[in-house]
């Protein structure tokens, strides 16, 4: 019996259903906004136990599904550069670009492209090969940002000169935003991330009470689950829309103001493509200024090229809720995570991958 395992309680989940089935009286469409939430909620059966008329929608919560057609063009640009590691986590690798190029046909063909388990794996990388410049990919959320942050330190201040970063983080609650001001969203409440929330805290959301929308910070066990979107149904019911954290043993409402420190020390927000969705104002992180000698935008000279969508996938629907990946007329027949059309096929955090793993 471990401490988690009160999180998992069977009767607790029953009663906790029990009392979500009675607080709905219409239906209501939620969405989470957190790639790790997709997969719990299909790997715990939640999926399936939840109350019929609680709609559950996935939205932009996987990095890697997000990441834009032109970034992952960039990226095989960077590979096909002589003198150049790329150095990258393993689910981008699949990520198709324009015409389906990838990060793991560009290896076959050559490219020097190396995957790491954290980004100080880059850093020895670099250490170990002092001819080339090493290129780690920054992509991921407010969760990633700040250790990225901090090898990059960690980089100037050993001298690491040829290590160098290629940054397309993103941020969560501009993307909230711009979901909420796109006049054909349906979202009626919002399961905020666990992990992201750990980061930013809780008053990064508070804009979303404008909206009229609760949304309730989650954690990942069924319980824990269960118990923020009951904390939702309640505050629909009582007619409020709050932002309210529902995981207070792992989120301080504060955040981590250490590694929100570190990250924006390090990086400054700019626009940035979200693929599907478009450009959203202020939801990247490039390199501050002071820290240009680690960009490899500007030390290698790499620039984002318009690409076109790739055709027939509807990634972008499924990122919005406005369509789940079964109704994409691709999924299983073209699209299957041995032969994915788009992103949200690749990672296992993606809600297309989701639905082909729990069999919807
Ligand atoms: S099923 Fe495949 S093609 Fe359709 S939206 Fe998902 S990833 Fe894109």
């Amino acid at each position: 019996m471990t401490p988690f395992d009160s999180f998992k309680n069977p009767d607790l989940c029953r009663a906790l259903l029990g009392k979500l089935e009675a607080a709905l009286d219409k239906p209501m469409r939620f969405m989470e906004v957190c790639g790790t939430h997709t997969v719990a909620i299909f790997h715990s059966g939640l999926h399936s136990l939840l109350p019929s008329q609680l709609v559950h929608l996935t939205g932009p919560g996987c990095p890697v599904c997000v990441t834009h057609e032109s970034e992952v063009a960039a990226f095989i640009e960077l590979a096909g550069k002589d003198g150049v590691i790329v150095a990258t986590f393993g689910d981008l690798m699949k990520v198709p670009g324009p015409g389906g190029a990838n990060l793991k046909k560009a290896q076959a063909e050559g490219a020097r492209v190396e995957v790491v388990y954290s980004p100080f794996d880059a850093l020895a990388l670099a250490r170990d090969n002092p001819a080339s410049k090493v290129v780690f990919l920054g992509v991921g959320f407010e969760t990633t940002a700040p250790a990225v942050a901090a090898t990059v330190k960690i980089a100037r201040e050993q001298k690491l000169d040829n290590f160098l970063l290629l940054s397309f983080h993103k941020l969560v609650p501009p993307a909230l935003r711009a979901l909420l001001a796109d006049p054909f969203m349906s979202i009626e409440a919002f399961l905020l991330p666990g992990h992201v929330s750990a980061i930013i805290g809780l008053a990064a959301y508070k804009f979303i009470e404008d909206y009229h929308v609760p949304a309730v910070i989650a954690g990942f066990e069924p319980v824990d689950i269960l118990t923020s979107l009951l904390l939702m149904v309640e505050q629909r019911k009582k007619g409020e829309a709050k932002v309210v954290n529902g995981y207070p043993r792992v989120v301080p409402d504060a955040g981590n103001p250490k590694a929100l420190a570190t990250m924006y020390e390090v990086f400054k927000t700019s626009d940035a493509l979200w693929r599907g969705i478009g450009a959203i104002p202020d939801s990247g992180l490039v390199l501050a200024d002071a820290y240009a000698q680690c960009d490899a935008f500007k030390v290698l000279d790499i620039t984002l090229k318009e690409s076109k969508p790739l055709p027939g996938c509807r990634c972008g629907d499924v990122l919005k809720g406005i369509l789940k990946p079964n109704e994409c007329p691709l999924y299983k027949k073209v699209c299957t995570p041995a032969n994915p059309v788009g992103p949200c096929m690749v990672s296992t955090e993606g809600s297309c991958a989701a639905y082909y793993k729990y069999q919807l």
